[in-house]
């Protein structure tokens, strides 16, 4: 008998904060509210932000009235607030309950500092709740891969989160050593996941080796990154014989920003807290994320742009769903690869290839001149056949009609059970 797939408990949340029946949901209903509480933010942050009593000098609230309103607006960039965050700020520095520094990659290492109050994380608590009520049952356990300990970290929030709720949690933080990891997993058998794409595809690849019967406990795995690719996601399911959710999340949205359902198809956004848009879309709709938040006390942020690319899609959901959710989020902009040609491709298009050859446990990826190169990292009784890869990066054009013109790839092989401690976990392109 097929699953009956239930509607996304954000729809069900949103339609409860309208005070609305679920069946009455529809996007024109939401993008109302939205509007009200983009202008209310406007209003607020003209008075009590420095940085946008100054831009907004000219723009009067009450005139944004339709969506073409919202976006002649500026654009709030990184650039704007790094070392420059106080003029952002709305509330006194007391009322500030959290700081999370950002270091931000590049050549510059400069860090970025998000402010939240207390009510921003509860908001940010409560939709997490929201989420993870999407995947939970009852007395289930939870073992969290990502960083934990501090206040306000992933961890803690997950912890807050499912306090009361009867899930038993245990914020391991992400994984450094495998084995370690594995047997931390072993030991306190949990129903759910939650961690970074290739550090758990690794850790389900490292049960494989002992023929893990105990891992049929795993009932659901939530991934967070910027881009996962899909041959990772299917390799864990097929694996742990389970469902694989994906959360798109950022630190500027305070975490988390959205969800699939068990339609996996899109993102269930956080709509009531933040309001969604792409812009420069391609002629797929492809283009930058940006996003307004609509409730943020310490430091909200207006048409910040992400620097991830994704699409929306407003087809009905499998799940029932009317509203339009993020389809897909292909990875930050700063991952696409110029090849020496001309040709441009992102990073997850590699990683899709790459991981396509179980071996695989984590890749870095190196553009020099005509050479791309490719490290793959495997663990180290294991083997690897460099031509699946090579045959499978050959399927994607850009790649195919560079090696005509000339690109030399390059693969090496890495043997280790270990990822960098340095919290660097992404996977990220080096160009020389
Ligand atoms: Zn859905």
């Amino acid at each position: 008998m097929k699953d009956i797939i239930k509607q996304s408990p954000v729809d069900y949340w949103i339609a409860n904060r309208l005070g609305i029946e679920i069946k009455n949901l529809t996007q024109d209903k939401l993008f109302n509210i939205q509007l009200d509480a983009f202008r209310e933010t406007v209003k607020y942050v003209k008075r009590e932000s420095k940085y946008y009593k100054k831009l907004f000098s000219n723009i009067e609230p009450e005139d944004i009235k339709t969506k073409k309103d919202i976006q002649n607006m500026p654009l709030t960039c990184e650039q704007d607030f790094m070392g420059n965050e106080k003029e952002f700020l709305c509330v006194s520095q007391r009322e500030i309950n959290r700081v999370v520094t950002v270091h931000t990659t590049g050549t510059t290492g400069r860090q970025k500092r998000i402010y939240f109050s207390e009510r921003d994380q509860l908001s940010t608590i409560e939709f997490m709740r929201v989420g993870f009520s999407t995947m939970i049952r009852p007395n289930d356990a939870m073992l969290v891969m990502m960083s934990g300990g501090t206040e306000g970290s992933i961890g803690r929030s997950v912890e807050y989160a499912l306090d009361k709720s009867g899930i038993k949690t245990n914020v391991y933080g992400s994984i450094v050593n495998v084995r370690d990891a594995y047997e931390n997993l072993i030991s306190f058998k949990p129903n759910i996941i939650v961690g970074i794409p290739h550090q758990i595809r690794a850790l389900s690849k490292y049960g494989q080796k002992f023929d893990n019967p105990e891992a049929k406990y795993i009932n659901s795995v939530l991934l967070s990154a910027d881009d996962i690719p899909e041959s990772l996601r299917k390799r864990i399911s097929s694996l742990w014989d389970c469902k694989v959710f994906n959360h798109y999340g950022m630190t500027e949205f305070g975490i988390a920003g959205g969800v699939e359902c068990e339609g996996f198809s899109g993102y269930h956004t956080r709509d009531l807290d933040l309001y969604f848009e792409i812009i420069n879309e391609d002629e797929n709709g492809i283009g930058e994320i940006v996003f307004t938040t609509l409730n943020r006390e310490g430091m909200p942020l207006i048409r910040y742009k992400t620097g991830d690319v994704g699409k929306f899609t407003e087809t009905e959901c499998p799940c029932g769903s009317k509203l339009k959710r993020i389809e897909r989020v292909y990875g930050r902009k700063r991952n696409i690869i110029k090849l020496f040609d001309g040709g441009e491709l992102h990073l997850s298009e590699i990683g899709n290839a790459v991981f396509y050859e179980d071996n695989i446990v984590d890749y870095e990826c190196t553009v020099r001149n005509s050479e791309l190169v490719i490290e793959v990292k495997i663990f180290p009784e294991d083997e690897v056949d460099i031509n699946t890869i090579l045959n499978k990066l050959k399927q994607i054009d850009t790649i195919d009609n560079a090696i005509k013109n000339g690109l030399k790839i390059e693969i090496k092989i890495l043997h280790s059970i270990y990822f960098p401690e340095d919290g660097n976990i992404k996977n990220t392109v080096v160009f020389q």
